[in-house]
């Protein structure tokens, strides 16, 4: 049997990634959307698309009936639900089925098995499989509970038995902050799952977090497809994962591909699965869950393999064999994912929402994967994770592919609102992750290495700003003269002045982390090119714009060239280990064509405080107002120096997005 017509049940860049395998093996594609995604990248690339709800996921993504409904509708026989949202759900799997449309996925009972983290470890010690020292057990009385954490010895981890993503996850040091700790944890799994049983662990202070993937078919068949190393974490989550895991003894390596293989067949697993485990330091192992689906990190087995694990999903779904034995699945070189977020790590990793103004990826190749839902102009909004794209990359030994990884992060370029491509560059460039000292305690380890303070730029980087402005402006007087006498003096944009002196100050904010820098250049126009003057330095500076947003430059005989965006008043420039902000000054032939006098919400949210009244006078960079919208703040600061011209909120308002909250006038530079 073959599917003909597969819908499927997500968005974002994991629905991308299952059309993209869809298309080739020539099967038809169906998305569904919510409000929010109407245009998303997904609904596109697919053959045809459904509007099933609003933007919240309880309205769209996670309604069971509205999506079996589309895939009838839309003829459909099978069901892809990528990961997180219905992935997971037994009662969606057991409804496919009512319906007669394949879920693709295991059986309902293998999901349902391994549901409950605390039935799941029952399940793997009959097995055999090894668990860390815990109790998984019934009783829940807290005295109880307190005992059995005693006996283990502490510190001790208490986790949601209906747990996933860290949540509920409490560490416990010493006996007299446990009632107090598994009361919280008791509360956050109830609000989360809807279920408050917990299990206690034996805390391991330095573990790895090694997963393997495995695959079975419907004819017993089970392989496993080696193993991931995903201990580079943050809150619990996965941040960089790589395949192969370094410096595992190949009698280990072995070992767990036969403990995970022995996991599913104790569950009569079929499909893709992921069985995870504590990595000790002493080699020694434990299980920890199984995740019934596809994963986030799957690319990194796909590369070291060449297995395309959705084409296999889909295949064993049809009933067919997987199509290699064990002996013939063979890893080869070393691969690496990192996700690249729109949050800022400086300030506990807050989701960003925002406008992408501008994206660049590396260049697809052979070594180069990514894989993503969003494409420039798109809106990272408050409904859904805020990842923007999966980094991939590939190459002949671990050492390699960290090269690629570290150029293929400088090849990234996002502007408009914060992401955590320079805390991934700080990971990918940090000394110890080189040397492979992994494990889950890494980052906060690395912490005062990784978090550095951004630093200010350096006058060169001052002057390339100063170039750009220079060079963004004769090319819009170009235009401006394109129509009148070119050999008139009015038309030369030499910076030649009747009666003035040949030179003209510039003023910069500089915006570093939360504060913000002001710099002044002097430019002289020169027959070619420009000299500036700066922090008492003397630079002769030339250069020209290319298409793609790239500065070629010269300083002082020096010649590069730096990718530099400007939206509306803001100018990014992006260096290799970080990006650096600028807010430009506005020239009076300039002001017509400016509309960011309109300060707008970026997102729905509260006003939480306002600075601004009609007639301020204000700065570049000052604060106007402030909102809150997903529990983080964010402040409207002034773009440019100008006037208030009328505030249209007060404190305790709700604003959609996109309204305008200040209309502010620019000071125009004489
Ligand atoms: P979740 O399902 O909520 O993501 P997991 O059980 O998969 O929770 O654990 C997530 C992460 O928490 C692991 O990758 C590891 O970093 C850490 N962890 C889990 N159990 C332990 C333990 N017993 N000791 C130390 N760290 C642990």
């Amino acid at each position: 049997m073959s599917l003909n017509k597969i819908l499927i049940a997500n968005r974002g860049e994991i629905a991308c990634r299952i059309i993209k395998t869809a298309k080739r093996l020539g099967i038809k594609t169906v998305a569904i959307y919510s409000d929010f995604d109407k245009d998303s990248l997904h609904t596109q690339m697919a053959d045809e698309a459904y509007h099933i709800g609003g933007s919240a996921t309880k309205d769209s993504y996670l309604c069971m009936d509205k999506i079996l409904q589309v895939a009838k509708t839309s003829g459909a026989d099978a069901v892809h639900p990528g990961y997180g949202f219905l992935s997971e759900n037994a009662q969606f799997a057991r409804d496919c089925a009512k319906a007669n449309i394949i879920f693709i996925g295991p059986p309902v009972a293998a999901i349902e098995a391994m549901g409950s983290k605390s039935a799941a470890k029952e399940i793997m010690q009959k097995a055999g499989v090894p668990l860390v020292q815990g109790y998984h057990g019934d009783n829940q009385t807290p005295e109880f509970l307190k005992q059995k954490a005693v006996e283990i010895g502490f510190p001790v981890l208490l986790k949601a038995s209906a747990g996933g993503g860290g949540k509920g996850m409490r560490i416990v040091e010493n006996e007299a902050n446990f009632l107090e700790q598994l009361s919280s944890c008791q509360r956050e799994a109830l609000s989360s799952f809807g279920d408050d049983n917990i299990l206690i662990e034996k805390y391991l202070t330095k573990p790895r977090h090694v997963e393997i993937q495995v695959f079975a078919d419907k004819h017993e068949h089970q392989v496993h497809l080696f193993e991931r190393d995903c201990s580079i974490q943050r809150r619990h989550q996965k941040v960089i994962e790589e395949a192969p895991a370094p410096n595992i003894p190949d009698a280990v390596r072995n070992k767990l591909g036969a403990v995970a293989i022995q996991a599913a067949k104790a569950i009569g697993y079929e499909g893709a699965g992921t069985v995870e485990f504590l990595y000790d330091i002493d080699n020694r192992f434990y299980f920890m869950e199984m995740n019934t689906r596809l994963q986030v990190e799957h690319p990194v087995t796909e590369m070291i393999t060449g297995v395309d694990l959705v084409e296999w999903q889909i295949l064993v779904a049809a009933g067919e064999p997987l199509p290699l034995q064990q002996h013939e699945i063979q890893a080869n070189g070393h691969a690496f994912e990192v996700r690249i977020y729109a949050e800022d790590p400086s300030h506990d990793f807050l989701p960003a929402i925002g406008k992408i103004q501008h994206l660049q990826f590396p260049r697809v190749n052979d070594h180069v994967r990514i894989d993503s839902g969003i494409v420039e102009g798109d809106t990272i909004g408050i409904f859904y994770d805020p990842m923007i794209a999966k980094l991939i990359v590939w190459d002949q030994n671990r050492t390699r592919a960290l090269s690629r990884l570290n150029r293929a992060l400088e090849d990234c370029k996002i502007a408009g609102l914060t992401t955590n491509i320079d805390f991934l560059k700080a990971i990918a460039g940090n000394a110890s992750f080189k040397a492979t000292a992994l494990d889950t305690g890494f980052i906060e380890r690395e912490s005062t290495r990784l978090f550095q303070a951004p630093v200010s730029a350096e006058p060169q980087t001052i002057i390339l700003a100063s170039l750009f402005l220079m060079l963004k402006r004769s090319s819009t007087h170009q235009k401006q003269i394109i129509n009148h006498d070119a050999n008139s003096p009015w038309s030369m944009n030499n910076g030649w002045r009747l009666n003035k002196k040949n030179y003209h100050p510039l003023v910069f904010v500089e915006e570093r982390g939360d504060e913000h820098l002001q710099h002044e250049v002097m430019v002289h126009f020169c027959h070619q090119g420009f000299d500036m003057e700066y922090a008492q330095q003397s630079f002769h500076v030339e250069g020209h714009l290319d298409a793609h947003d790239q500065l070629n430059f010269n300083i002082n005989g020096y010649q590069s060239h730096v990718h530099a965006v400007q939206i509306a008043y803001q100018l990014t420039l992006f260096s290799a280990t970080q990006k650096f902000i600028f807010n430009l000054p506005i020239l009076d032939n300039e002001q017509d064509a400016h509309d960011e006098s309109k300060l707008t919400a970026p997102m729905p949210g509260a006003i939480i405080k306002v600075f601004a009244k009609a007639g301020d006078k204000v700065n570049a960079g000052d604060a106007l107002l402030i909102m809150e919208a997903m529990k983080m703040e964010h402040t409207i600061t002034a773009p440019f120096a100008g006037t208030v011209v009328e505030v249209f909120f007060s404190q305790g308002e709700q604003v959609a997005e996109g309204i305008e909250l200040i209309e502010l006038e620019a000071d125009i530079e004489k």
